[in-house]
């Protein structure tokens, strides 16, 4: 490799600047979050103003038929799709929830172009072209599913079905696409890049109680949501004898502590979470007759989630006996966990190391566009901290020097992706 191109980095007040600019469109008053939920008239403007940014860079800019919108570099003549090496890409997504920070998603779209600009700048010849995209609906707060740009892009769902997705205002994905002016031509599935890598902050509060700099992304966890809903008897707090009770709310209760105990007991990256239980009729002298509750479990580990799974099942068959309580359970979600390429991994790692950034291998607790693209591209992703781990909330924060930092180790990885004659 040529020691021009680790020699360069990005411009800290361009990326701030940009950051900033970005979420003046759908700010919350009184806060520094935003709110621009998918195909709303503040994703138009966001979406607007940062096509700009890529037209005035002179990048090619190509929309498709669900709204993903992605900016390549000319290249050697040939700038189609097909035509030449396939380009190293960047991206996230630039539509928020409701209640949004600044850096989520936003991060990984303006750090790309970022890239892209200190490159043309520098004059750096690359083997391949460089590319930045921001995917539609990634949060999929107004039309679900999450993801659903990135997915559409890599074949995981038909566009047909896609534009016929009703969101909770009643709007339809395509009528609203077709209304904002983002229902492009460009082809979908999309064309497979050379490799992706998505800057994201972390959403946790991993590296910041760590004291790290940079989390290296190494896969995506497996996610697993059921439904418990516990039938017992309600009777009288008083009068009704401890063995002869049929208690929804102690089986509840057994269930959460089991599952707490599971998570310790195997490990790893294995989490579990009961979010939510309500118990019926949910009075302080009557023995629960039902109870309604969710078990969220995550690993990086397919086999060990499946594992975990398995666990729950049996305990519950063993609190149906032991407590006479009836339990259905019912699967809300089940995605199966993503790895990450590990040449890139290891190349995120290692550019980490060289600029002397403290970095750890990680997991992503939650979900983003890079493992739908983990599926047609070697991919990998880059965590910067969350002050706090608060995220989806105004308050977010990343510190300026992390946010910097994390737009260099993208730019030095994707030098390297776009070198490397693989
Ligand atoms: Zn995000």
């Amino acid at each position: 490799m040529r020691s021009a191109t680790t020699s360069i980095a990005i411009d800290r007040d361009r990326l701030l600047h940009r950051l900033g600019e970005l979420a003046q469109i759908g700010r919350i008053q009184g806060t520094s979050g935003c709110s621009r939920l998918a195909l709303t008239d503040a994703d138009r403007a966001g979406r607007d103003l940062v096509r700009t940014w890529m037209e005035d860079l002179g990048l090619t800019v190509r929309i498709d038929g669900i709204g993903n919108v992605i900016a390549t570099t000319h290249h050697g003549g040939g700038d189609g799709p097909g035509s030449g090496p396939a380009p190293v890409m960047a991206g996230s997504h630039i539509d928020t929830v409701a209640t949004g920070g600044r850096y989520d998603g936003n991060l990984g779209v303006i750090a790309g172009l970022e890239v892209i600009e200190t490159v043309l700048a520098a004059g750096v010849e690359l083997h391949r072209p460089l590319a930045v995209g921001f995917f539609t609906d990634e949060e999929g707060s107004r039309f679900p599913p999450d993801m659903l740009g990135s997915l559409v892009y890599a074949g995981g769902l038909s566009l047909e079905n896609a534009l016929a997705i009703v969101g909770i205002d009643g709007a339809v994905v395509g009528e609203e696409l077709d209304r904002i002016g983002y229902l492009g031509p460009a082809p979908l599935p999309g064309p497979a890049p050379h490799a992706f890598v998505e800057l994201h902050i972390e959403q946790g509060p991993v590296l910041e109680s760590e004291g790290i700099r940079i989390g290296v992304v190494e896969g995506v966890q497996g996610i697993s949501w059921t439904e418990l809903r516990i039938t017992g008897q309600s009777n009288h707090a008083g009068t009704t004898p401890m063995p002869l009770r049929r208690d929804a709310g102690l089986a509840a209760a057994r269930i959460a502590c089991f599952v707490r105990d599971l998570a310790v007991e195997l490990g790893g990256s294995q989490v579990g979470t009961v979010g939510a239980i309500t118990l019926a009729p949910n009075l302080v002298n009557v023995v629960a007759a039902e109870a309604t509750m969710t078990v969220d479990l995550r690993n990086t580990d397919d086999v060990a989630l499946s594992e975990a799974e398995r666990r729950l099942e049996l305990c519950v068959s063993g609190v149906e006996r032991s407590e006479g309580v009836t339990v259905a359970m019912r699967r809300l979600a089940q995605y199966e966990p993503v790895s990450f390429d590990p040449e890139v991994v290891a190349i995120v790692e290692k550019v980490a190391g060289q600029m002397e950034l403290p970095s750890r291998r990680m997991p992503s607790g939650a979900g983003h566009d890079a493992q739908m693209m983990a599926r047609i591209c070697p991919t990998g992703m880059i965590f910067v901290p969350s002050a706090g781990g608060i995220s989806h909330n105004p308050a977010e924060h990343t510190e300026p020097d992390d946010l910097e930092a994390g737009a260099n180790v993208l730019l030095a990885t994707m030098l390297e992706l776009a070198e490397a004659r693989w």
